[in-house]
């Protein structure tokens, strides 16, 4: 779960949800008010987790000979499972890393 670099609180869900759909501008601590980044490794896993979700659907759609509708509902599902644990694993930093 997301703990602020400054205070050493935890952030609630619902903040590090929100981080997770802003990751490029910095957000404030809901304890202490400080900026707080998402780090270069949680962004990272972020894109791999994206492009393991691509991987699922695509697969699904090739190998199990899958309606259109049911790949879009899976489509949805494995999206919005995916959205949901990202939260859990977002780490923060007081200073904003360079991706590369
Ligand atoms: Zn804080």
């Amino acid at each position: 779960m997301a703990v602020c670099q400054n205070c050493h609180q935890k952030w609630p869900y619902s903040k590090a949800f929100k981080r997770i759909m802003w990751f490029n501008s910095p957000m404030k601590c809901p304890h202490c008010g400080e900026k707080q980044y998402v780090t270069k490794n949680t962004r990272k896993r972020s894109a791999t987790l994206s492009g393991l979700v691509s991987f699922i659907i695509i697969f699904s759609g090739l190998f199990l000979e899958l309606s259109f509708t049911s790949l879009a509902i899976l489509a949805v599902a494995v999206f919005v499972i995916a959205i949901l644990v990202m939260p859990l694993g977002v780490k923060l930093s007081n200073e904003d890393e360079p991706l590369w």
